[in-house]
């Protein structure tokens, strides 16, 4: 049996590969935050004991607005998991970041209207402390191994978060361009519960498509075929990453939520 994993992986459309990870059990869990959006499949991946968690749901049934955030980041977080892989895809607001393209975000901006933000609701009051929001061993490790394999990735941009699930209009995705690179629907709030139960996260991001600026509209089939062809990559860094990880972590993640007032 595969022991309790250290690493999760919350992978959007198409991330999971039955070639490269090998499942060991499926667990379900309930949790005070409702169900997560599927079973949490435990197994290996690289020799690696790693938690793999369909974002949007095993008939992909959740739209961003609609993932169950709290569940799968606490769920993941009672089976031990320290730190959160999250493979997503992307439009690109800036014509250098071209679509088959990773992202190593390290920056994101949130535009979501409508969603739950926090575990703390009260009576205690917590603030995270989050000026950099992502994991700094990690994006070092996943830009390190990109460009050892030769795989065009960014190690910055900022991700602008967008409620969904419409894409932008064209005035909205012109303003956006002024202050970000890429846009999404699913970073905000995944990866600042994630920094209040003290887990590290970093966010792969595939870009699958120009946004709306350049002209040529969003096309979901587009989106898809350029994922497809490109979801090697990400499956490689995986390969690649998990056995570099250290035993221990060395960055300041686990200590971002206590700060209290
Ligand atoms: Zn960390």
């Amino acid at each position: 049996m595969v022991m309790n994993p250290r690493i999760g992986i919350i992978g959007g459309s198409g991330v999971y590969n039955p070639e490269l990870f090998t499942l060991d059990r499926k667990v379900k869990m309930d949790t005070p935050y409702g169900e997560t959006s599927g079973d949490i499949l435990v197994g290996s991946l690289a020799g690696v004991p790693v938690a793999f968690l369909p974002r949007h749901g095993e008939k992909h049934q959740f739209p961003p607005h609609m993932v169950p955030y709290h569940a799968n980041l606490y769920a993941l977080k009672q089976l031990g998991v320290e730190m959160i892989i999250s493979p997503c895809a992307v439009g690109s607001l800036q014509e250098e970041y071209r679509p088959g393209e990773i992202v190593v975000v390290d920056q994101f901006i949130d535009f979501t209207k409508t969603r739950d933000y926090t575990y703390f609701d009260g009576p205690q009051t917590v603030h995270i402390s989050i000026p950099e929001p992502f994991c700094p061993e990690l994006s070092r490790l996943f830009s390190q191994a990109a460009d050892e394999l030769g795989i065009k990735a960014h190690d910055k941009g900022t991700y602008v978060c967008i409620e969904g699930p419409r894409f932008s209009t064209k005035g909205e995705s012109r303003m956006f361009r002024n202050f970000a690179e890429i846009i999404g629907m699913t970073l905000v709030p995944e990866c600042q519960l994630a920094r209040e139960l003290g887990m590290c996260y970093v966010s792969l991001a595939m870009i699958t498509d120009y946004d709306v600026w350049k002209d040529n509209p969003v096309d979901l089939a587009m989106v898809l075929k350029t994922m497809g062809d490109n979801l090697y990559k990400v499956s490689q860094l995986l390969e690649k990453v998990l056995p570099q990880i250290p035993p221990s972590r060395r960055c300041s993640c686990a200590e971002a939520a206590d700060v209290e007032v």
